[in-house]
């Protein structure tokens, strides 16, 4: 996608037909179901629009309670927050269970430092019997005995509370993993990149590294596709993040951007030293020769065109993309299967 492009006359365009799309299925114009709309108007998501079109196609109606599946299955940012407010309850449950038994064993404490007391002035009187004593010593043995039990019912108790907060922090963990991953390719989505990318330029900032971003998007893509199906671009789409998420540096962060578009976020390299990095990426995907995997038949071969800049002072994180983005279209409009830096972008302006 370009960048730009969802403001101005398409944005206004695309807005109009998801309100469309809402009225002509006689949806409410809730938020939920203009997002729905709105990527189906601009197939950003193409599972989704496959699979309205197949409901359409069938002469199903795309009712409220059909579209609050599509919206649980596709946007699974309301997943994870409706995770997070669910797990959040049971975790207070949880919480308020293991302080009642703690303020529980709080008062049989005092009960039983109390029965202590009370033994111990028993045994200073100096009426004191041997039925008497037989009286203290057994009721100070019924103290401890029931102590006891209580101590170990607590222990029960908390050791349960904290497999069951351990548990859900276990599901938490797995639910934000899940909201971060392009779940096509495995990689980072979008949402990770946003965060990644606004953290690694104030790291950058403050400690004084430099950084670098590349963009990269898949040759001709649409003829593959064209050509060889969909599922089959699936696959190339995998292969490629695998390529790139192997080849990047350690602590360098691959995304999906968009379709068949991924951005590697750079940190503590310049443009110079990335080149190189890239150049492997871009050679490792041109050189593979594609099979489909279900037959084995032979698809030929891909290439990947790349735009690559480091961060000014002055950037902006919108304008440290937006350079990025103007280096692969630079990449594009020089024949493709190239890598773009502002070393090689100042080298054609002069
Ligand atoms: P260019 O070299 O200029 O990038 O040409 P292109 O055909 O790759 O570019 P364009 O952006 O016009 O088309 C991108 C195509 O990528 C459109 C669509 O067919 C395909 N595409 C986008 N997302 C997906 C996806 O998730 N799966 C598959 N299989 N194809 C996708
Ligand atoms: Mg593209
Ligand atoms: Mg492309």
């Amino acid at each position: 996608m370009k960048f730009g492009e969802l403001i101005g006359e398409n944005g206004r365009t695309s807005g109009h037909k998801a309100i469309d799309g809402i009225v002509d299925q006689k949806l409410a114009t809730s938020p939920q179901n203009y997002e729905l709309w709105l990527h189906y108007q601009n197939n950003w998501t193409p599972n989704l629009n496959a699979e309205i079109d197949s409901a359409l196609s069938e002469g199903k109606a795309i009712d409220e309670q059909f579209s609050e599946v599509l919206y649980d299955k596709y946007f699974n940012s309301s997943r994870l927050s409706s995770h997070v407010v669910q797990t959040g309850a049971r975790l207070a449950t949880e919480l308020t269970a293991a302080l009642q038994a703690l303020s529980e064993a709080g008062s049989q404490t005092e009960e039983f430092t109390s029965s202590l007391e009370d033994a111990s002035i028993k045994l200073e009187e100096n009426t004191l019997n041997p039925e008497k004593l037989i009286e203290i010593v057994s009721g100070l043995s019924r103290a401890t005995r029931e102590m006891t039990e209580q101590n170990a019912q607590l222990t029960k108790r908390l050791e349960e509370s904290s497999t069951e907060i351990s548990e859900l922090r276990d599901h938490l963990q797995s639910i934000r993993a899940e909201a971060l991953t392009d779940s096509l390719t495995g990689v980072a989505n979008r949402k990770q990149f946003d965060n990644m990318l606004r953290f690694r330029i104030q790291e950058s900032r403050s400690l004084g590294y430099p950084i670098s971003l590349a963009i990269c998007d898949i040759d001709h893509f649409k003829q593959f596709n064209d050509t060889w199906g969909h599922q089959t671009g699936d696959q190339v789409i995998r292969f490629v993040a695998t390529t790139l998420d192997r080849l990047a540096l350690k602590d360098h962060l691959v995304a999906r951007y968009g379709g068949e578009e991924f951005v590697v976020i750079m940190p503590r390299i310049t443009c110079a030293d990335a080149l190189p990095i890239l150049e492997r990426m871009r050679r490792a995907i041109e050189i593979k020769r594609l099979k489909r995997k279900s037959t084995g038949e032979t698809l030929g071969n891909v290439s990947m065109s790349f735009g690559v800049t480091e961060l000014t002072s002055d950037d902006s994180m919108t304008s440290f993309v937006g350079r990025a983005d103007e280096h692969l279209y630079a990449a594009k409009k020089k024949g493709r299967n190239q890598v773009v830096s502002d070393q090689t972008a100042i080298h054609d302006a002069a």
